[in-house]
């Protein structure tokens, strides 16, 4: 039987979950939050009850994986871990699929750093500390990039000059697991839909939306970077170019500047000036606070009237991440006004977060479904082994 660890390493987190190759039930999940201030390790066992931990001092990936190591030894019960499997952000035009991750591989993963310095990095200091405690396991790289990687070229290139497309300047798309994860689900649970026109709205912290045509991604709201479309807790999604160049030339901000502000203080929180958290949100009476969220579902309806556009109609609307999958607000707001596209949605359904919740009579099947990008990450790694 073989034993996965699958990691995902953010600027200061470090997500994980144990998989053996007889489940798709992890033996145990976690976090280490705030690496380098305050760590904290959140560990659950199979049934999804805390585990205790401790934390000390820890400072980097290493550190925080060593301490996560200790930590999940008594649940692994003498199992040895065989295949770490990890997230990472950007894959380039390389990988349409995940790979082994060979010194070749980790240097050319290196040089896409300049496409996603806010994550690229990250995820390589995950691969390196795993490398590291595990010199003997085979490192698997999952990307965010991937199921995106064949667009049509009117969906994967900007109306710059010619060369920079060449360059790389193009539009990737991410959150690809979580929509390589739905689709396998779609296909299990709605086979029907699964080969027609779906659009999935991940909506979580991050969000964005993805146009999938008989199981393959044919637009992505996000574009070159995770900046693009739907505004997000802290991103400003979607944003004139034009307001880059304005805010360089007329408010003297510079690059680091302006990256830190549509980064980390846009989107609902920029526009709230209250929180990046829907909950919060939902619960103000303050009207930025309405404003904010009244401006994401808006986005929302273009993009999902776009999306439609894109593939001459629409069969199935999935939704997902922590927004769509808890927040039946939001998903009813969205459906406002989408008749003219067949969605009817059955409020009832809706408030009970059930798996379908449009009406028997909407000609478009509207769901809720909750994703596991680290489920996909441990079914690739296991396939490697298996493989
Ligand atoms: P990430 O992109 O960091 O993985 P998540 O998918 O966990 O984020 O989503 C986090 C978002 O989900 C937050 O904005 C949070 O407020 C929202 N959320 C979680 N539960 C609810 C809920 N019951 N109602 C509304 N929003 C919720």
């Amino acid at each position: 039987m073989t034993t996965v660890l699958t990691l995902n390493a953010g600027s200061s987190s470090l997500k994980f979950a144990v998989y053996t190759s007889d489940s798709d039930q992890p033996l145990v999940t976690g976090l280490v939050d705030r690496i380098g201030t305050n760590a904290t390790l959140k560990l659950k066992d199979q049934r999804g009850f805390d585990l205790p931990t401790k934390t000390d001092g820890l400072s980097t990936h290493q550190e925080a994986l060593t301490s996560v190591l200790s930590a999940i030894e008594p649940e692994l019960d003498g199992k040895t871990i065989d295949i770490v499997g990890h997230r990472v952000v950007h894959g380039g035009l390389w990988y349409d699929a995940p790979v082994m991750v060979t010194d070749e591989v980790l240097e050319r993963l290196t040089t896409l750093e300049p496409f996603a310095p806010l994550h690229q990095p990250h995820n390589l200091s995950g691969i390196k500390a795993a490398k590291a405690a595990f010199p003997n396991a085979p490192q698997i790289a999952c990307f965010d990039t991937a199921f995106h990687r064949h667009h049509p070229y009117v969906n994967d290139t900007f109306a710059i000059p010619r060369a920079y497309y060449d360059k790389g300047v193009r539009r990737y798309g991410f959150h690809g697991l979580s929509y390589d994860y739905i689709s396998g689900e779609l296909r299990r649970i709605a086979p029907t839909i699964a080969q027609g026109r779906v659009v999935v709205a991940h909506l979580g912290n991050g969000a964005s939306m993805c146009a999938i045509q008989d199981g393959k991604s044919v637009a992505s709201t996000m574009g070159f970077s995770a900046l693009d479309g739907l505004p997000m807790g802290t991103r400003c999604g979607q944003l004139d170019a034009g307001v880059v160049l304005y805010l360089m030339d007329q408010e003297g901000l510079s690059a680091a500047d302006i990256s830190d502000m549509l980064y980390k203080k846009s989107g609902l929180l920029g526009l709230s000036d209250l929180s990046n958290d829907m909950r919060t949100l939902e619960a103000s009476d303050s009207i930025e606070a309405r404003q904010a969220i009244d401006y994401f579902v808006f986005r929302i309806q273009r993009e999902l009237g776009g999306m439609a556009a894109a593939m001459g109609g629409i069969d199935g609307l999935v939704f997902c991440g922590g927004i769509g999958e808890n927040s039946a607000f939001i998903r009813d707001r969205v459906c406002e006004r989408t008749a003219w596209m067949g969605i009817e949605i059955d409020h009832s359904r809706n408030d009970a977060h059930e798996q379908v919740i449009s009406t028997e009579m909407s000609r478009t099947t509207v769901m809720v479904i909750p994703t596991n990008e680290e489920l996909v990450i441990a079914r690739a790694a296991r396939e490697f082994t298996d493989g």
